[in-house]
Protein backbone atom coordinates (compact mmCIF):
# COMPACT_ATOMS: atom_id res chain seq x y z
CA UNK A 1 0.00 0.00 0.00
CA UNK A 2 1.03 3.15 -0.78
CA UNK A 3 0.20 6.20 1.69
CA UNK A 4 0.38 9.96 0.11
CA UNK A 5 0.72 12.49 2.35
CA UNK A 6 -1.18 15.62 1.31
CA UNK A 7 -1.27 18.97 3.03
CA UNK A 8 -4.72 19.80 4.14
CA UNK A 9 -4.06 23.70 4.23
CA UNK A 10 -2.32 24.23 0.70
CA UNK A 11 -2.81 21.00 -1.01
CA UNK A 12 0.53 20.65 -1.61
CA UNK A 13 2.55 17.42 -1.63
CA UNK A 14 4.48 16.15 1.73
CA UNK A 15 5.66 13.08 0.96
CA UNK A 16 4.62 9.60 0.48
CA UNK A 17 5.48 6.20 1.83
CA UNK A 18 4.99 2.55 0.74
CA UNK A 19 4.52 -0.33 3.51
CA UNK A 20 3.39 -3.73 2.64
CA UNK A 21 2.47 -4.57 6.37
CA UNK A 22 0.97 -1.82 8.46
CA UNK A 23 -1.94 -1.36 10.22
CA UNK A 24 -3.80 1.00 11.72
CA UNK A 25 -1.97 1.21 14.60
CA UNK A 26 1.40 1.79 13.74
CA UNK A 27 0.15 5.21 11.11
CA UNK A 28 -1.70 6.73 14.77
CA UNK A 29 -4.78 6.09 12.66
CA UNK A 30 -6.24 4.06 15.28
CA UNK A 31 -5.88 7.42 17.71
CA UNK A 32 -8.45 9.26 15.37
CA UNK A 33 -12.24 9.02 15.31
CA UNK A 34 -14.39 7.49 12.32
CA UNK A 35 -15.41 11.18 11.45
CA UNK A 36 -11.71 12.39 11.36
CA UNK A 37 -10.78 9.29 9.52
CA UNK A 38 -13.78 9.85 6.78
CA UNK A 39 -11.84 14.01 6.51
CA UNK A 40 -8.31 13.26 6.35
CA UNK A 41 -7.74 9.20 4.71
CA UNK A 42 -8.73 8.73 1.36
CA UNK A 43 -8.50 4.57 0.75
CA UNK A 44 -8.07 3.60 -2.86
CA UNK A 45 -7.49 -0.17 -2.64
CA UNK A 46 -8.00 -0.61 -6.17
CA UNK A 47 -5.33 1.75 -6.96
CA UNK A 48 -3.63 0.28 -3.37
CA UNK A 49 -3.07 3.63 -2.36
CA UNK A 50 -4.21 5.87 0.38
CA UNK A 51 -3.99 9.51 0.54
CA UNK A 52 -3.46 11.35 3.97
CA UNK A 53 -4.30 14.82 4.60
CA UNK A 54 -2.01 15.83 7.49
CA UNK A 55 -0.05 19.56 7.29
CA UNK A 56 3.29 20.53 5.52
CA UNK A 57 6.27 22.58 7.12
CA UNK A 58 5.26 25.70 6.09
CA UNK A 59 1.78 25.61 6.88
CA UNK A 60 2.63 24.24 10.07
CA UNK A 61 5.28 27.19 10.86
CA UNK A 62 2.85 29.56 9.75
CA UNK A 63 0.13 28.32 12.20
CA UNK A 64 2.52 28.19 14.88
CA UNK A 65 3.68 31.49 14.21
CA UNK A 66 0.01 32.83 14.15
CA UNK A 67 -0.33 30.94 17.73
CA UNK A 68 2.49 32.41 19.34
CA UNK A 69 0.82 36.24 17.84
CA UNK A 70 -2.73 35.69 19.70
CA UNK A 71 -1.00 34.49 22.86
CA UNK A 72 1.17 37.54 23.07
CA UNK A 73 -1.59 39.82 22.04
CA UNK A 74 -3.38 38.00 24.99
CA UNK A 75 -0.22 38.63 27.34
CA UNK A 76 -0.85 41.98 26.14
CA UNK A 77 -4.34 42.45 27.33
CA UNK A 78 -3.91 40.43 30.74
CA UNK A 79 -1.05 43.09 31.49
ZN1 LIG B 1 0.75 23.40 3.42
Amino acid sequence: MRFVYICNQCAGYIGELELNNWDETMLGFDTLTLAEKQEFLDWDFQQQQGTVKAICDACYQAKMAEQVFYAEINNSLLH
